[in-house]
């Protein structure tokens, strides 16, 4: 044949800016040809990641086009399957923010069929599981439909199922958000009274100035109504001491109180005996900055205790991202708004770094040769990680890529561009010292087929490759991935397994869905070393 034909026949070998013959690849945003990401994977990815911030090269509105139009093609196919998967990912924590899940349970909510729509408000309490939760809920679903009665019985629900001291709490708590408070719920919703204490705290809460709450009366004896009579004295409290009697006697949380009491270390000091663990991995700075949490204190016992506790990061469905988060914020020193100052300390440091680990779901050692091949060039570096600011992908991916290393006898850890780049990092090195050397990395072009040929140039023997990308890959005029890791596999004879981990929700991916060893995972789904440990192990 001649040669011309040859060339452009060849599924062995493809530049990168071609799709690879006989495939469905499509452009990706950076001028190469990837996989089209299954809708249903690109669900998971939307779920977990969201699309706050967007990626390097797709903005957030865009992205969110997108993932919201991935999200409506889902319904159309299976909407009952999309609340499934909402709720799998929602109720277990699995993610580090809850609103791609929201939104997407809004959508099923509105645009499903009558199945599916029962199915969706049927979730609302798993999903919603607060009051913020609900008001994200009703401003999303007001742009998507009118008000029936299917919707408001679904909201009516979400009061009528909690008992009357929860009640209590989330209309305390989570008093407002983006201008939505309970009044409006409560009047969209209209919950039925079913004990008489919820009717009380539906009337506090639509009819608050005029009722005889903020009057000078003694605590009621039901539990619930003390809770939001505790509540109210609080906001007239003239003293820290009646403050901190209140918090020890009603377990106010530090929303209940008017924020002049919060630069107090004994309010804080109050307030931690029953902090929830959300709240105090986000008040360290905080309450290290009012002088509670110090070196040695009591209160720092106080933290190191609960962070070690595997089994209070589970219940309290506290992501890895949460963790990683505060190790940075607590960890320099100061408040994102520049306001106020503390010193760290090296125990709740380590302590936050063992946390990290032990907010992903329990995972198995696959014992077997693993190469962690992180992608660090220049498009992850733009974006972030579920929207939290200056974490981009390039970081998130080497948080993830410490979990399985920590767990692996036999790893090896790579960085590449177009071409390896050296990085010395090992899992015995805290996380933020990790992601501090990542950002010290240059920026470059994007060849994901790197690891597998770094493996064959050095006769490395490798069973599992595990790239974290975005599958954004272009620069390599010869082959693409799959292609190298063919090769691979036909010149070491080990079958080579390829777990591609998604950094961002766009829709690409460098694994060949019809090839039963690769798979795709989504970055920072808590569960994802465990898929990868399975998939390695052929469990699944
Ligand atoms: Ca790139």
């Amino acid at each position: 044949m001649a040669n011309y034909l040859n060339k452009i026949l060849n599924t062995k070998q493809t530049p990168q800016n071609q799709p690879i013959l006989g495939t469905n690849q499509v452009a990706n945003s950076a001028g190469g040809y990837s996989f089209p990401l299954d809708q249903w994977k690109r669900l998971h990815r939307f779920l977990v990641l969201g699309s706050e911030g967007g990626t390097y090269y797709i903005t957030e509105k865009a992205l969110t086009v997108q993932n919201a139009n991935n999200v409506m093609a889902c319904i159309q196919e299976d909407g009952v399957r999309v609340v499934r998967e909402i709720v799998t990912i929602s109720k277990a924590g699995r993610a580090p923010k809850n609103d791609p899940a929201i939104f997407a349970l809004a959508l099923v909510a509105a645009k499903g069929n009558l199945a599916a729509r029962r199915a969706a408000l049927a979730a609302l309490p798993d999903v919603c599981r607060t009051g913020t939760h609900l008001f994200q809920f009703a401003e999303t679903i007001q742009n998507l439909r009118g008000w029936g009665r299917g919707l408001r019985n679904g909201m009516a629900n979400w009061y009528q199922t909690r008992d009357a001291r929860g009640l209590a709490y989330q209309a305390v708590k989570y008093r407002q958000r983006n201008g939505w408070t309970h009044t409006d719920t409560l009047r969209l919703a209209h919950p039925k009274p079913v004990t008489e204490a919820h009717g009380a705290i539906y009337k506090w809460v639509t009819h608050r100035d005029d009722s005889a709450w903020a009057q000078d009366i003694a605590a009621p004896n039901d539990e619930a109504l003390a809770f939001i009579w505790a509540f109210e004295r609080a906001q007239q409290a003239q003293d820290t001491a009646t403050v901190i009697r209140l918090i020890e006697a009603y377990d106010l949380p530090r929303e209940a109180l008017p924020t002049q009491w919060l630069n107090e270390a004994a309010v804080w000091e109050a307030l931690l005996v029953k902090m929830p663990l959300t709240a105090m991995i986000r008040n360290l700075g905080v309450m290290a900055k009012v002088g509670l949490l110090t070196a040695m204190s009591d209160a720092e016992d106080t933290v190191l205790k609960r962070l070690g506790d595997a089994e209070l990061l589970r219940k309290a469905r506290i992501h890895p991202i949460a963790v990683l988060s505060a190790l940075r914020v607590y960890g320099q020193g100061h408040g994102l708004r520049g306001d106020g100052q503390w010193t760290p300390t090296a125990r709740i440091m380590d302590a936050l770094d063992n946390a990290f680990y032990k907010a992903f779901q329990n995972v198995e050692p696959t014992n077997q040769r693993v190469m962690l091949a992180l992608d660090v060039s220049g498009s992850m570096g733009g974006g972030m990680i579920a929207g939290v600011p200056g974490l981009t992908p390039r970081d998130g991916s080497a948080a993830m890529a410490l979990v399985t290393a920590k767990t692996e006898a036999r790893y090896s850890m790579i960085s590449f561009q177009n071409q390896l780049v050296p990085l010395n990092i090992s899992a015995n090195m805290r996380l933020d010292d990790v992601v501090k050397a990542i950002q010290g990395l240059p920026f470059g072009a994007t060849d994901c087929a790197q690891p597998m040929l770094y493996a064959l140039e050095h006769k490395l023997k490798v069973d599992l490759f595990v790239v974290y990308t975005d599958s954004e890959t272009w620069a390599n005029p010869q082959l693409h991935p799959v292609q190298a890791l063919v090769q691979y596999r036909e010149q070491t004879g080990i079958a080579a397994k390829l777990v591609v981990v998604g950094m961002t929700s766009n829709g690409f991916s460098i694994a060949d869905p019809n090839d039963a060893g690769m798979l795709d995972v989504v970055g920072f789904d808590s569960a994802a070393p465990q898929v990868i440990s399975d998939f390695a192990r052929g469990v699944v």
